[in-house]
């Protein structure tokens, strides 16, 4: 339990079991839980999506608040729903932010792949309304929030109006923000021109504000007004200081260096659990895998493949460049001349799905593909597979390698953020202390993923070796446990004005 309960504030544009494109949505819906366990009151603030209405949760009103946009005050319908954290009656509570013009929509940012075209007006208005629910808390329900935790570029507009336009309003003084970044190569990027839509002052649009080459950029208007930032892992958090990793923000974050730290993602191990998994044909534990072998029989049908015992490859990602799939793309062929079967789960750029298509077409009795997005089969395919393919060119933290450790798909990941943080590599020294959970490829290069791959392929012949592979990436701790204690730290610390960690 934490020493000093909080009141928490997070603003996430997606969350489990609400809304998800990727890895915040895991975060987003987990952490809050494992803080609320902590003993912390938190309060989770998400825009009301089309799909919140087909998430399977209820809603109930809570009240209506005016928000200031500078076409004039625009009504929000708050609406709550309440999520039971752990056995010890905690609690978190959603808090639904309304607009039926702006999030009555598809999708969450983009639809067929083209953003929409105001997501600047969308997601200031999302940030000024928790600036609201702020003043709302403090005055109605005598709830002062003692903390402000932001996601991404969509959430820091936040920190900007409040110490901004916000500044000298009463009912938010004190409110502490901490900004925690999940990519940084997404930073919400607008024209120079859009800016007025923003609200703020034309003397905020400058290099030492929100203007960035002429644009508005949003993350780093976050990065500049945060009290303090963090990102998800501490690799990821040394690589965003490079030229190389820093999408152009590297220098605003290394001005921030003191207020700035990596504490990496855990998952959650209730809804990723391959013993409980509602997804699940066969249920396993890392002391009982006979329920695996089910999971891959039950997977090789899904995707009419032979019911062979020949080793089960899987790729679950977003089809971006960032993900490196091209190069799995470009050694197919070549994979396909070894003796195993390749599953592959994605949706992304066009130009990739299609060659996945083809490609597909050319292997269908050893290659699976499904293009779209489809949670139930994520979680069958991490149950089913025995070596997870993630070969990304950066890496915050990634999240599907850790699904794949407690999972027992051992993970063949690029040496990089997060994957280099959390998945140990076979070596001779880690062999034998018996602590190896995967590979490392070192290289951003379609050769160098081969090699590696040839090597897993040729371990998992040799049965007893690749159990203890197995077997260790399923016994490691990928849950918030340690994770959640690290943001408690740090926002008590902030909270307090003591020493920060
Ligand atoms: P990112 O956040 O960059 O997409 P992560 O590895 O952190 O990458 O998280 C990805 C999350 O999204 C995982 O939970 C993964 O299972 C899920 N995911 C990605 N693509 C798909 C898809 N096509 N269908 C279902 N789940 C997906």
């Amino acid at each position: 339990m934490t020493q000093h309960p909080l009141h928490l504030l997070m603003v996430a544009s997606e969350a489990v079991p609400y809304a998800k494109t990727g890895g915040l949505a895991d975060v987003a819906g987990a952490l809050p839980l494992e803080l609320a366990k902590l003993g912390h009151d938190v309060i989770l603030l998400l825009p009301r999506y089309r799909c919140l209405s087909e998430s399977g949760r209820s809603f109930r009103s809570v009240c209506r608040l005016l928000v200031p946009t500078p076409q004039g005050p625009v009504e929000t319908l708050i609406e709550e729903d309440v999520i039971p954290a752990g056995s010890g009656g905690g609690q978190v509570r959603v808090w639904a932010i309304g607009h039926e013009a702006f999030f009555d929509r598809p999708g969450l940012y983009q639809e067929q792949g083209l953003d929409y075209p105001d997501n600047l007006d969308r997601f200031s208005f999302f940030c000024r309304a928790a600036i609201e629910v702020i003043a709302y808390l403090k005055t109605v329900c005598q709830w002062n929030t003692h903390l402000l935790h932001l996601h991404d570029w969509q959430a820091s507009l936040c920190a900007v109006y409040l110490k901004t336009l916000a500044r000298d309003r009463q009912e938010v003084q004190g409110v502490r923000t901490v900004l925690t970044l999940h990519n940084v190569g997404y930073q919400g990027i607008f024209p120079g021109a859009q800016f007025e839509r923003t609200g703020l002052p034309p003397s905020l649009f400058t290099p030492a504000g929100l203007e960035y080459y002429g644009s508005v950029n949003l993350l780093k208007g976050g990065m500049v007004f945060a009290d303090y930032v963090t990102t998800v892992s501490q690799t990821y958090a040394r690589e965003i200081l490079t030229p190389e990793c820093g999408f152009g923000l590297e220098g605003v974050l290394r001005n921030r260096a003191d207020r700035f730290v990596g504490i990496l993602n855990g998952i959650d191990v209730d809804r990723w659990n391959p013993a409980t998994d509602p997804y699940l044909p066969a249920h396993y534990s890392a002391d009982d895998r006979a329920g695996k072998q089910l999971c891959k029989q039950a997977l090789q049908r899904e995707f009419q493949l032979p019911e062979a015992t020949v080793p089960l490859l899987a790729v679950i990602a977003r089809l971006t460049p960032q993900k490196g799939l091209d190069l799995v793309e470009t050694i197919i062929p070549q994979l396909m001349a070894l003796d195993l079967q390749l599953v592959v789960l994605g949706a992304g750029e066009p130009e990739l799905e299609a060659k996945f298509t083809v490609l597909q077409k050319r292997y269908p009795r050893r290659m699976g593909l499904r293009i779209g997005f489809d949670e139930g089969l994520a979680h069958r395919i991490e149950g089913g597979a025995d070596i997870f393919v993630m070969p990304s060119r950066y890496e915050p933290c990634g999240l599907s390698q850790l699904y794949s450790l407690r999972y027992g798909a051992v993970p063949v990941v690029r040496k990089t953020g997060g994957l280099a943080d959390t998945v140990v590599p076979l070596t001779g020294q880690t062999r034998q202390a018996g602590r190896a959970t995967g590979f490392h490829v070192e290289e951003d290069r379609a050769e160098a993923l081969l090699s590696v791959l040839r090597q897993a392929v040729a371990l998992y012949q040799d049965r007893s070796a690749w159990d203890r592979l197995v077997e260790a990436g399923m016994k490691t701790d990928v849950s918030w446990a340690r994770s959640a204690k690290e943001y408690d730290r740090l926002f008590v610390s902030l909270v307090r004005g003591g020493q920060v960690p």
